[in-house]
């Protein structure tokens, strides 16, 4: 990097202690020389320095009461990123790993990943270090009530509209809704991910897993591949894996392997999604108890042995980092030829080298797991109008957003001479619409 080095410097120099978002940033700012040298107004105008810098960073106290009647103490998090061309939108994280920094590259990828979809809507991300593994239904909901107790003075369905991610799905967004309600009597697209008699979208729950799979197919049928006979191995098994596991394998492939952050699952004959349902979404519990089930599957404990099995797909959909550059070696020794990022920044920046430089077919994660994004913006609309789309209809929309996303990154990568490099691709097109937006409003913006 030339033009844009005295950015990253001072990114590092202004976030200290934040790893994740130092990484996702130099990732975009790579991509973007070849932008910054074409445009020199964006560069005069600051819109680098500008889009690297959050629009707000919030920071606040979560205490609720235990099943034991002890008080409890967490911390709350929501970084508005940018609204140059929506409402932010991104979702909210609980984790124990959650701290400013994770928030920020969350909130941060997100900017350029909503402005993939093609749909109006700005780039934020919330969450807290509360882990809700283990905790009761009335410890969840009283976590969630004082949490958007606080959250509740910064969003809104025109301003900030948050969603699930790792740890918030369904239930989560049940009770910090009901919370929101109660606290504004207003009935109100405030949050995405609702449930279906109650504002929310047919095809939500399942659309990043879906969306994912809808990209890779775009990605390979372009080198002549498909789905049909590919073994396909899935990290996590949370809602993105879940559902990129239903549609890979109603696309034709075996889906042979599967984890938690215990331990992984192979099942060579092809993994049963409804048993992985029926442990991870109505009993949660731990991956291993697959093997009850199926005793002709697997169980290892440690997440790393999975990128061992020999796939020729890899799809991780569990968390940031997952697989570094000895994994990604593996991976290629094994003959895997596509990988497609479900999760946020799943593949550290080796582990993207080592599939560059072995012409390993790779979605990044901010085109390849959109669709979530994407239906939630879907279900704003529909909150709009008062109106619902059938599965269908949604699931139809979410394809063809999906196919604009592998278009639109394809066709940047192109144009600015780095054709097959989704990942320059994704940063281009992303960034080139907030940047219009941005020079368009002004410098005060
Ligand atoms: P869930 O909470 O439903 O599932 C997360 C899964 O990942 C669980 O199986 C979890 O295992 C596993 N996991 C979490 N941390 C680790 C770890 N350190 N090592 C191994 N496994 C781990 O979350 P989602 O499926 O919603 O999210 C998964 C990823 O997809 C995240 O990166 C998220 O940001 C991204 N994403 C999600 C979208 C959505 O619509 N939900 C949209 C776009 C991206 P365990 O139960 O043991 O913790």
């Amino acid at each position: 990097m030339k033009i844009l080095e005295k950015t990253m410097k001072n990114v590092i120099k202004r976030n200290p202690g934040e790893p994740e978002f130092h990484q996702a940033v130099r990732e975009v700012l790579e991509s973007l020389e070849m932008v910054a040298e074409r445009h020199p107004e964006y560069v005069e105008a600051g819109i680098f320095e500008r889009i690297v810098e959050p629009e707000r960073q919030i920071m606040f106290r979560v205490p609720w009461i235990n099943d034991k009647g002890e008080v409890q103490i967490n911390r709350g998090f929501r970084v508005q990123f940018n609204s140059a061309i929506g409402p932010y939108k991104g979702g909210l994280r609980f984790h124990p790993s959650v701290y400013l920094g994770i928030i920020k590259f969350l909130g941060f990828e997100q900017i350029f990943k909503n402005s993939l979809t093609g749909l109006p809507i700005g780039g934020g991300k919330g969450g807290s270090d509360f882990d809700p593994k283990g905790k009761s239904d009335k410890e969840v909901m009283n976590f969630c009530q004082s949490f958007m107790t606080e959250l509740s003075k910064y969003i809104g369905e025109n301003t900030d509209v948050p969603a699930g991610d790792i740890g918030v799905g369904g239930r989560e967004i049940g009770y910090l809704f009901g919370q929101y309600k109660r606290l504004n009597n207003n009935f109100t697209g405030v949050l995405t991910g609702k449930g279906l008699t109650w504002g929310g979208s047919l095809a939500r729950t399942e659309a990043t897993g879906y969306g994912l799979c809808y990209f890779v197919e775009e990605m390979i049928k372009a080198k002549g591949k498909s789905f049909k006979g590919a073994n396909v191995v899935i990290t996590g098994s949370g809602n993105v894996a879940i559902y990129a596991c239903k549609k890979a394998q109603e696309l034709g492939a075996n889906v042979i392997a599967l984890c938690d952050s215990n331990g992984y699952i192979h099942h060579a004959c092809g993994i049963n999604v409804d048993t992985v349902k029926q442990i991870k979404e109505i009993d949660r519990k731990r991956i291993k108890e697959y093997i009850s089930y199926h005793p002709d599957a697997v169980y290892s404990d440690g997440c790393d042995g999975i990128c061992n099995i020999k796939c020729d797909i890899i799809l991780p959909c569990a968390t940031q980092n997952e697989i570094d550059g000895q994994a990604a070696k593996t991976l290629v020794a094994n003959g895997c030829y596509a990988v497609a990022e479900g999760a946020n920044m799943p593949c550290t920046p080796e582990a993207v080298k080592v599939f560059r430089e072995n012409g390993v077919l790779f979605g990044p994660g901010k085109a390849a797991n959109a669709g979530g994004v994407a239906t939630s913006a879907l279900e704003m609309c529909q909150n709009s109008m008062r109106y619902t789309w059938s599965f269908e209809e949604v699931d139809t929309k979410l394809k063809n957003i999906m196919k604009d996303i592998y278009q639109g990154c394809s066709e940047a990568a192109k144009e600015y001479g780095q054709e097959n490099n989704l990942v320059a691709g994704a940063n281009i097109a992303g960034f080139m619409k907030v940047a219009e937006a941005m020079y368009a409003q002004g410098i005060a913006y």
